[in-house]
């Protein structure tokens, strides 16, 4: 057994994010028919609002999934075996995605990037010039790479495909940026956004999404990959109706029903406009300790995270466990290459200033407690931007 603790624990980790009150008790309630009349209008509540949120016009496909399955269903929907898929290769989550690519019998080809910046997108823009022969069937970004903090430019590959006149079909995942950071589905020309319920939606993990552009519904009457429990097509069909062809995860519903309607009150611009302004608080404190924010281009700043760079020779993930240990804050770790190195700042979902407050000043106390050289005040610096900044 953990050892009990007074006060609440901080999960301060770029998802899955912490819970407000209002979806905890939405979860806690009777499970229901779900083949009766409450889960149909439930279901068309959800629906109709979800799109909102995706910005989009179009139907939105829900999976009792995690993300992974978000990102195979947007490849089995609408590509054939061997297809190749372009995929803007610059952190983490971009190289899975890639992975289940390959699983699923796809030709992957990767447009390598640092993992600092966005991807570069003259560079995609002569790649997809090159493809003469229009052997790139889909092209996959990460919108917000959850493992660096890096926000690529999804309007800028849209415009790369169009100045080209390549038709390959766009597939974004917004996992860690829907209901975060302004996202725009149909305005963007995506023709498949993946996302998952844990992070900005504020609901516990085990919801997978699809959003399909009319392009990419018309892909499925040609796509040769074999797929079943993925299908948008029977999904869709029983969706007309209110229902799913499977047991849908039903009080996961409830808490989604219940989120939509606190991110529909504060109002999304608001949203966005908060999540952006606490990004700006939690830089100003990396600045001020003396240490560095791990993206390189300020026009690429993620507004759900900031990876933050440790000094040469501290080790992160001490840093990370001391954290735990002594102030009950769990802060995200760094991955793949950069495991040790960095160290993650969630401040994406359910977040005011005093719970960033809170968050920073964990951060600061860690510093000094591991003795890893810094400024002290980075704190002083946030909260001082925070005050002022309404
Ligand atoms: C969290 C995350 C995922 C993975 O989702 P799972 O729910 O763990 O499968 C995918 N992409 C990004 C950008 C993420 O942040």
């Amino acid at each position: 057994m953990a050892q009990t603790r007074a006060g609440r624990h901080f999960l301060q980790i770029p998802g899955p994010t912490n819970l407000p009150g209002r979806v905890q008790r939405a979860l806690s309630r009777p499970t229901i028919d779900h083949r009766g009349p409450d889960w149909a209008r439930l279901t068309f509540r959800v629906l109709e609002r979800l799109q909102k949120v995706f910005q989009t016009s179009g139907p939105v496909v829900v999976y009792p999934s995690s993300g992974n399955g978000g990102w195979e269903a947007a490849l089995v929907n609408t590509l054939s075996p061997g297809d190749r898929v372009l995929f803007g290769s610059n952190g983490q989550f971009a190289s899975g995605w890639q992975k289940v690519a390959a699983g699923v019998g796809l030709t992957v080809e990767e447009l390598q990037g640092d993992w600092s910046c966005p991807i570069d997108l003259a560079a995609l823009e002569r790649r997809l010039a090159e493809d003469q022969g229009r052997e790139i069937r889909a092209l996959a970004l990460v919108h917000n790479e959850t493992s660096t903090g890096v926000v690529n430019d999804i309007a800028g590959a849209r415009a790369a495909l169009d100045r080209t006149g390549h038709d390959a079909l766009l597939m974004v995942d917004v996992v860690s940026s829907l209901a975060a950071m302004d996202y725009r589905h149909d305005e963007w020309g995506v023709d498949v956004t993946v996302a998952g319920s844990q992070k900005g939606l504020m609901i516990p993990p085990g919801l997978g999404f699809n959003a399909p552009s009319p392009k990419a519904l018309e892909a499925v009457k040609t796509a040769g990959l074999p797929r079943s429990y993925w299908d948008w097509g029977r999904i869709l069909e029983f969706n007309q109706d209110g229902f799913y062809p499977y047991t849908p995860a039903t009080n996961l519903f409830y808490a989604l029903d219940e989120a939509l309607s606190m991110l529909l009150e504060e109002g999304l611009t608001q949203v966005f406009a908060r999540h952006a302004r606490q990004a700006e608080a939690t830089r100003r404190a990396v600045r001020g300790w003396g240490l560095d924010v791990y993206c390189r281009d300020p026009r690429a700043y993620s507004h759900s995270l900031t990876a933050v760079v440790m000094p040469a020779g501290y080790n992160a993930d001490v840093l990370r466990q001391v954290i735990l240990e002594r102030f009950d804050m769990s802060l995200g770790t760094g991955l793949g290459q950069l495991k040790g190195k960095v160290f993650r700042i969630g401040h994406l979902g359910d977040m005011n200033d005093l719970t960033l407050a809170g968050t920073l000043c964990g951060v600061e106390m860690g510093l000094a407690a591991c003795d890893v050289p810094h400024v002290g005040g980075g704190v002083k610096e946030a909260l001082a931007f925070l005050a002022k900044d309404p």
